[in-house]
């Protein structure tokens, strides 16, 4: 089984969220095949999460408050989204990190509060282009996964990597299969110091329909994580039967 998971950014309106699962669940995947999730914004995440319910579609929030209820004007907090029938929950994505200044211990109470709830940590990591150009990205890989995870109760929980290069996402510029494949046997081989169950680990940046095999063909490679691509009913139906495929 392989994963595929969309992240809707804030690419789409209420209706035209609607409007794209309702799409989507006329296609009926194969649930056997392929593990699916969609991430859509805050706004129409509740009458998503009413539309896939029972179906092969699993809905997650993409960021969420660590603190359950109070004075925190404009979150949600992962209680709320776990309440509502959320089951994933997008932590410390790359435009999180870089654009709204999310940091690593602020990624780490997130990660809490989500296991605290029932709700499962999609933990996005990677480095970027300055890391890459100085030789760092193990470091840095290595640095978030430390901090995220470092003694990290799961209490039956479960928690899933996402590996996204800060440079290929958006960017058209992906990183190529055989050095994600690299990075992801790295990424497994360090996530058995925190973890005695074999961790998923996704790879996403510019995944499309036609590069999608490329990845998901590869054993470490346990899925993808689809922004821009996955905001359309074409081209995200033609990536998941893609992997359907595989
Ligand atoms: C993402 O937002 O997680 C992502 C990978 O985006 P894109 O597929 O558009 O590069």
């Amino acid at each position: 089984m392989k994963y595929v998971f969309g992240n809707w950014k804030m690419y789409l309106d209420f209706d035209e969220s609607n409007i794209l699962i309702n799409g989507l669940l006329q296609e009926k995947f194969d649930s056997e095949k392929v593990g699916l999730a969609v991430f859509p914004s805050t706004l129409a995440l509740r009458e998503v999460t009413m539309s896939a319910k029972d179906t092969e579609f699993a809905v997650g929030a993409q960021n969420v408050a660590w603190v359950p209820k109070g004075a925190y004007t404009g979150a949600v907090s992962a209680q709320m989204f776990s309440d509502v029938g959320c089951h994933y929950a997008l932590v410390g994505h790359s435009e999180r990190r870089h654009v709204f200044g999310e940091t690593n211990d602020d990624v780490r109470k997130k990660i809490e509060a989500c296991l605290e709830t029932n709700l499962i940590p999609v933990v996005c990591i990677g480095e970027t282009e300055d890391d890459l150009e100085a030789g760092k990205r193990e470091y840095r890989l290595k640095k978030q996964l430390m901090k995220a995870f470092e003694n990290l109760e799961l209490n039956g929980g479960k928690v899933v990597v996402a590996y996204e290069p800060v440079w290929a996402i958006g960017t058209g510029k992906a990183c190529d299969p055989a050095t994600a494949q690299e990075v992801h046997a790295f990424l497994k081989t360090e996530l058995k110091q925190y973890f005695d169950a074999d961790i998923t680990v996704l790879y996403g940046g510019s995944v499309k329909a036609e590069n999608v095999v490329s990845y998901v063909a590869l054993g470490a490679i346990d899925g993808v994580l689809v922004g821009g691509a996955s905001a359309r009913l074409d081209s995200f139906t033609e990536l998941i039967r893609a992997v359907e495929g595989v």
